[in-house]
């Protein structure tokens, strides 16, 4: 299977960076699967820009209604209708900063699925609950209560504490904890639970994405600062090769 680099942009870019960017992905050649997460104005100029081709593109969130008086939220069927065919969910940033709930993530992805897009459900334990040695039953329990019945989508596995510090697990505990998401996922899904793509994030750059890619347990990466720069997004995709 080819490995999935996604770069979550957050809220940055300008509408003048989609040109540049998307001709260097199209001029790429890349044995991954790119797929590019900007904020959501930037959706359609980057469809158009991409041409359908050398990446795919996804929302960073989405309501989990199709459409209502809900200023400011944006549903799985606009972000589809705007090129997506991914979208982002549970992202450390807005369980924090939004308070979302895993019941909210929960049913976020089944709005995402029945829109037709691969939700990528973002897990993770804070350093304090890693500290405490509870990183694997806090992330088994965001699956658990996240995740839906008949789950068909990606998991991230983002440990919170390495999320824009230049900080990285160490490549046990990446192959213990996508391990321990396997286990979950295959006793909460059963033989679907075995083909659920697994992406590490956090701290991934060009210097540390082979040794992190090259782990077996690991389906690809969700990239946040280092994909703002076609190049550092490209270098890190090059280092993805498949299993
Ligand atoms: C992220 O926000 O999903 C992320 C992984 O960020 P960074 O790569 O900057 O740590």
């Amino acid at each position: 299977m080819r490995k999935l680099i996604a770069g979550n942009w957050k809220m940055f870019g300008k509408l003048a960076d989609v040109a540049g960017f998307s001709a260097a992905v199209t001029q790429a050649s890349s044995q991954a699967e790119l797929l590019i997460c900007p904020p959501f104005v930037l959706l359609d100029r980057f469809h158009k820009a991409l041409n359908g081709g050398a990446a795919a593109l996804g929302g960073q969130d989405c309501h989990a209604s199709p459409q209502g008086a809900h200023t400011g939220d944006v549903s799985a069927g606009m972000l589809k209708e705007a090129g997506a065919t991914f979208v982002i969910l549970g992202h450390s940033e807005r369980r924090e900063h939004h308070g979302e709930t895993n019941a909210d993530v929960r049913a976020k992805t089944v709005a995402a699925m029945a829109a037709g897009l691969t939700p990528i459900v973002c897990v993770g334990e804070t350093g304090a609950e890693r500290d405490a040695g509870e990183a694997e039953e806090v992330v088994r329990s965001q699956l658990m209560h996240s995740l839906p019945d008949g789950f068909a989508g990606v998991v991230a596995y983002e440990p919170v504490w390495a999320i824009g510090t230049g900080r990285t697990p160490t490549e046990a505990d990446v192959r213990a904890m996508h391990g321990a998401i396997r286990a979950a996922l295959v006793a909460q899904h059963g033989p679907a639970g075995a083909g659920v793509r697994i992406l590490y994030g956090g701290s991934v750059k060009p210097g540390n994405a082979a040794a992190l890619l090259a782990l077996p347990e690991v389906g690809g990466a969700l990239v946040g600062g280092a994909s703002l720069q076609a190049a550092d997004f490209l270098a890190i995709a090059a280092c993805a090769r498949p299993d």
